[in-house]
C-alpha cells in the first residue's frame, strides 16, 4: 500500500509517493549520486536505476562546495544534457548537495529524490532547499531547486541507526507541535514502535502526514516570507546548542532541547499552559531525544549564537513558539533575560 502526497506549486508542482518497495517506480537516472555509507547498503540496487553512479565520501565535513562541484564534473564527463535528470539517494546531506548541483549544472536541470534517513524523509524531501556549508557557516550558500519527483521507501530504515530515526523523530514532533495535535497524539501511543521495536507500515502514514502538512506550508509561502518561518520552531534555540557543543549534539538532539527551552519560554510568558510544555517534554523523553543540557552553556554564548543564526533579522532574536500543541506563531524581538531564564531552566 502507498500513500501520495502533491506538493502543489504551479508548474513546479510534485508528488511524492511514500510506501514499502516504492523506489522499484525509479524510473532510470542519468546520474545518480549516493555517499559512501548508503552505497555500501544499496550501490547495487541503485546501479540497476542509473547509467551512472557518484560515490561522495559520507559525512557532514563533505557538504561542500567542492563536493558540488565534482558532482557537476561527473555530469559533464558522463555528458549530460540539460533534459538530463540527477537523483539523489540519500540523508539530506546527499539530497541537498544533489540538488543544487542540478540547479545550477547547465542554469538548472531535473533532479529526483529518494531520501533514505527519517529526517530526509519528512523533512528536506517537500520544500526544494538546496544547500552547501562554508567554513563560516551551515548552509549558507543554495538555492530553490524543486524535485520533479521523491520517492520515499520506508524499507531504507531497516538499516538506517537508532539515532538517525531520532533525529527524524524530533521534527516529527517539531511538525506536531506546531501543526497537528493528531499527530502529536499518534506519536505518544506505543513510542517503542517508533524506536527500539520500529513498524515501518506505522510510519508510512507518520511519513505522509508530515509531508502533507509541510507542503501546505510550503505551497502558502514557498520562499520564506513568513508562515514557513514556524517550521523554525525549536531550531533558534537548538542551532545555538549545536553549535556550542561544537556539533557533538546531533541536529535532532539539537532541536530536542531546543523545542524544550522555547516551551520553557512560552509557558513563562504565559502563551502555553505549563501542562501541555510538560507533555511536549514527556514525548520528546518517550522517544529517546534528550530534554536537559548536560553543559551548561553560558547564557551569553548561547544568545550570541542564537543572533549568528542566518534567520535572526537585524540584532533581534525573532522565536516562533506554541500557543497549543498544534499551533505556533511568531514573536519578534525575544527578550535577552527571558532567553537566558529559558535556557538556564533545562539544565540537567
Ligand atoms: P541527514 O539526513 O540526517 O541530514 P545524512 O545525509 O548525513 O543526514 O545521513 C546520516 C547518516 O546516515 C550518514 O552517515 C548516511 O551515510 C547514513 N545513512 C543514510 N541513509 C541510510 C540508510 N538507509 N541506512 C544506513 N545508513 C544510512
Ligand atoms: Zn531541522
Amino acid at each position: 500500500m502507498s500513500e501520495k502526497v502533491i506538493v502543489e506549486l504551479g508548474d513546479r508542482s510534485y508528488e511524492i509517493l511514500i510506501g514499502s518497495g516504492i523506489r522499484e517506480l525509479a524510473k532510470q537516472s542519468d546520474l545518480l549520486v549516493t555517499d559512501s555509507n548508503v552505497d555500501k547498503y544499496y550501490g547495487s540496487w541503485a546501479e540497476t536505476k542509473a547509467n551512472c553512479k557518484y560515490i561522495f565520501p559520507a559525512g557532514e565535513e563533505n557538504k561542500s562546495i567542492q563536493t558540488v562541484a565534482d558532482i557537476c564534473r561527473a555530469a559533464a564527463q558522463n555528458r549530460l544534457s540539460r533534459k538530463s535528470v540527477m537523483t539523489a539517494l540519500g540523508g539530506g546531506v546527499c539530497g541537498d548537495m544533489t540538488g543544487f548541483a542540478a540547479a545550477i549544472y547547465m542554469r538548472g536541470i531535473d533532479f529526483v529524490q529518494i531520501p533514505t534517513t527519517l529526517l530526509a524523509m519528512v523533512d528536506s524531501s517537500v520544500g526544494g532547499k538546496t544547500a552547501v556549508d562554508i567554513p563560516e557557516g551551515k548552509n549558507l550558500i543554495g538555492a530553490f531547486h524543486q524535485p520533479r519527483r521523491v520517492l520515499i521507501d520506508t524499507d531504507f530504515l531497516k538499516t538506517l541507526p537508532l539515532k538517525e530515526i531520532r533525529c527524524g523523530l524530533a521534527e516529527i514532533i517539531k511538525t506536531g507541535v506546531i501543526l497537528d495535535e493528531n499527530l502529536f497524539a499518534e506519536l505518544e501511543k506505543a513510542p517503542e514502535t517508533l524506536t527500539t521495536a520500529p513498524d515501518y507500515a506505522r510510519y508510512s502514514s507518520i511519513i505522509r502526514r508530515c509531508c502533507e502538512l509541510k507542503a501546505q506550508v510550503v505551497a502558502a509561502d514557498e520562499k520564506e516570507g513568513g508562515l514557513r518561518a514556524i517550521l523554525n520552531y525549536g531550531h533558534t534555540f537548538g542551532h545555538a546548542f549545536e553549535l556550542l557543543s561544537n556539533f557533538t549534539l546531533s541536529h535532532g538532539e539539537g532541536v530536542a532541547l531546543g523545542m524544550c527551552a522555547a516551551g520553557e519560554y512560552a509557558a513563562a510568558e504565559g502563551i502555553w499552559s505549563k501542562q501541555e510544555a510538560l507533555r511536549q517534554k514527556k514525548l520528546i523523553a518517550a522517544l529517546g531525544l534528550p530534554t536537559r543540557l548536560d553543559t551548561a552553556y553560558k547564557t551569553g554564548d548561547v544568545i550570541q549564537a542564537m543572533l549568528g543564526d542566518k534567520k535572526s533579522a537585524s540584532g533581534k532574536i525573532n522565536l516562533v513558539l506554541p500557543t497549543r500543541i498544534g499551533h505556533a506563531e511568531i514573536f519578534k524581538d525575544a527578550a535577552a533575560g527571558k532567553i537566558a531564564l529559558a535556557v538556564e531552566s533545562i539544565y540537567a
